[in-house]
């Protein structure tokens, strides 16, 4: 990359924990570079996981803005001056903007990303053909959930191992949201128009065997893990004929208006950011 960094380039980031093989900083510098922006996207370790102490150290002017991932999306939240109601109902942020005042402006842009990956690749599924349900219970499920109850789901049933869990989630959400354990996801998954695993059960090469032939034939499923990009859980459902969405795209999804809140600026269609993650992560296309 021959890009300079001059006296003006603007600093957004992804804090994180492990952050070194986060995909952002490839996704947000082509796009970047695209854009002709004086702009660099970094990633950031906090010291001794200590977030609180890391964002309070970028207020006033250090920084313009900041993807958060796991483990430090709750701690995202807690340190906001100012919070998004979307990122209030998922209980969680993704995205800091720091603005000139000195200020934490926090949102959470996993929902709409996760509604923009079913856009890419199932563009004729609707949210409020009927009920969703949503395996897990952290803050990846409870925005997810808050997405598709804000996007017109008529239902939606969250799955959780630890079901007191998937109870707190549905308690926040409102009437439409139901909380059920896993031993439970049979009758959950009946007349469901989708299917979304939002645990980390992937992340720890654990396997999730759920009755997935319990869903109508006609029915979408989606996994948020993307290491790898084709799971073990989207095959089981590819075998059964069930259409799929996958994690890369949710990534990509949230990352667009995380782009336009630190730059103004709407992220060139044409570079083709999902070719260069795919790459980075050694994955078939
Ligand atoms: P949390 O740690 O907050 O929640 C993890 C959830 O997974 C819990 O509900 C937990 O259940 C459940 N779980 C873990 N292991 C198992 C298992 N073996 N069997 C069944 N359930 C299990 O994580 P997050 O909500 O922050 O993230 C969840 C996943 O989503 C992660 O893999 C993350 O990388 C991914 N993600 C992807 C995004 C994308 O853009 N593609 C964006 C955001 C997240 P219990 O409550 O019983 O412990």
């Amino acid at each position: 990359m021959s890009r300079k960094i001059t006296g003006a380039t603007v600093v957004a980031g992804v804090a994180g924990a492990p952050v070194r093989h986060s995909l952002s900083p490839i996704i947000h510098n082509a796009w970047i570079e695209a854009a002709e922006i004086d702009a660099v996207y970094v990633p950031f370790a906090p010291c001794g996981d200590d977030f609180r102490r890391f964002a309070e150290g970028l207020r006033g002017g250090v920084i313009r803005g900041l993807n958060v991932t796991v483990p430090f999306k709750e701690a995202a939240l807690s340190v906001a001056d100012e919070v998004s109601q979307r990122a209030e109902l998922a209980g969680a942020a993704n995205l800091l903007v720091f603005d000139e005042d000195g200020r934490i402006i926090a949102d959470n842009v996993d929902g709409l990303g996760l509604l923009a990956a079913f856009t890419a690749q199932v563009p004729d599924f609707d949210p409020k053909a009927g009920p969703v349900a949503i395996i897990g219970a952290g803050g990846a499920a409870r925005g997810a959930a808050a997405a598709f109850v804000a996007a017109g789901a008529p239902e939606v049933r969250v799955i959780n191992r630890t079901l007191a869990k998937a109870e707190i989630v549905a308690g926040a959400l409102g009437d439409g949201v139901r909380a059920y354990s896993l031993n439970g996801a049979a009758l959950a998954f009946e007349e469901v128009t989708a299917v979304i695993n939002a645990t980390s059960a992937g992340l720890a090469n654990e396997q999730l065997d759920l009755p997935l032939e319990a869903t109508p034939a006609a029915a979408i499923v989606m996994d948020m893990t993307y290491k790898p990009l084709d799971t073990p859980f989207l095959q089981r459902a590819r075998a059964l004929q069930r259409r799929t969405v996958d994690g890369l795209e949710m990534l990509i999804g949230q990352a667009a208006p995380s782009f336009e809140a630190f730059f103004g600026r709407v992220p060139s269609p044409t570079v083709d950011v999902r070719g260069l993650c795919i790459e980075a992560l050694g994955a078939k296309a």
